[in-house]
């Protein structure tokens, strides 16, 4: 679908979003919702990897494959969404799967083995899209991994404490200007930038930034931030336009929080796995 990309600064609402709305074409089958692949998932970290993988499935991906990033998968199914298929990291980086959107970090750990994984993935994703989040981001700030992604398109995902970390400043220098600090981040790394928080702002490449409307404070809770990475890569394998992938993502994600809250389900004890049913009774018009 092509669609006028907004004008910078402009507000991310639904009513910008049409192409989330879309209705699926009858000839449509699993392949044209593309693939997602997420690596993520270190020891004691199994849950970020499903979140994000249960998410991309629930807003409409295709397929959606996990590599744990641990020497062997934790669990051969995922008794709640069977539908997943989990791997190891090696057989998900060493088998052609056929992905079509990466997404990477979500409690992948900072370690040798998740450094080297995400080292292999920059190389062999060639030109498919990837979503970076979390310890992909600290790994990133360490220097622990290089930003040798090549030419296709990249999108960062920090919380204002990793925003500070990638640029080397603190978090309350990055909270008092936050599109200036997208903007840094985007022009640094030559990706699109989310920087989450209430008011999240979206950057591109460009430094061209706007500011999600939908939200609220039941979002502050584990495990919402690798919801949202798994709706990005989702949005994205979908093919949607850029710019409504990832702005539609971010609004999406704090769209179902608020329907959430609507019904009683939060601010308080909302839990990030409710959000992927909220979404995607949003996406489908309820
Ligand atoms: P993370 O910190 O990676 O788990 O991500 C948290 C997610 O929840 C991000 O999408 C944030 O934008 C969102 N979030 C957290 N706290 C709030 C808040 N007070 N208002 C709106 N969104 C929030
Ligand atoms: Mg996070």
């Amino acid at each position: 679908m092509n669609t006028p990309a907004p004008s910078a600064g402009a507000p991310i609402d639904r009513a910008s979003l049409p192409a989330l709305f879309a209705p699926r074409g009858v000839d449509t089958h699993k392949g044209s919702f593309g693939t997602v692949g997420v690596v993520g998932g270190g020891p004691g970290m199994t849950g970020a990897a499903l979140l994000a993988a249960r998410a991309a499935l629930k807003i409409g991906a295709g397929k959606v494959l996990v590599g744990f990033a641990q020497e062997a998968a934790p669990l051969a199914c995922d008794p709640l969404q069977p539908e997943l298929m989990l791997r190891d990291i090696r057989s998900l980086l060493d088998e052609d799967w056929g992905v079509t959107a990466w997404v990477a970090g979500c409690g992948i750990g900072t370690g040798a083995l998740a450094a080297n994984a995400l080292s292999e993935l920059f190389v062999l994703r060639h030109e498919a899209p990837l979503v970076l989040d979390a310890d992909g981001l600290n790994l990133l700030a360490r220097g622990d991994i290089q930003p040798n992604w090549g030419p296709g398109p990249v999108v960062l995902t920090p919380h204002p404490a990793e925003a500070g970390r990638l640029l080397g400043i603190g978090t309350a220098d990055v909270q008092a200007d936050r599109p200036g600090a997208a903007r840094k981040l985007a022009q640094r790394f030559r990706a699109w930038v989310v920087l989450k928080g209430a008011g999240t702002v979206v950057c591109d490449p460009d430094g061209d930034w706007r500011v999600n409307t939908s939200g609220n404070p039941g979002l502050a809770t584990a495990g919402t931030g690798d919801v949202l990475a798994g709706m990005l890569g989702s949005l994205i394998a979908q093919k949607l336009p850029w710019d409504h992938a990832v702005a539609g993502a971010v609004w999406l994600h704090g769209a179902a929080a608020d329907a959430l809250v609507a019904q009683g389900i939060g601010p308080i004890g909302l839990t990030a796995g409710e959000l992927a049913d909220a979404a995607r009774a949003l996406r489908n018009g309820h």
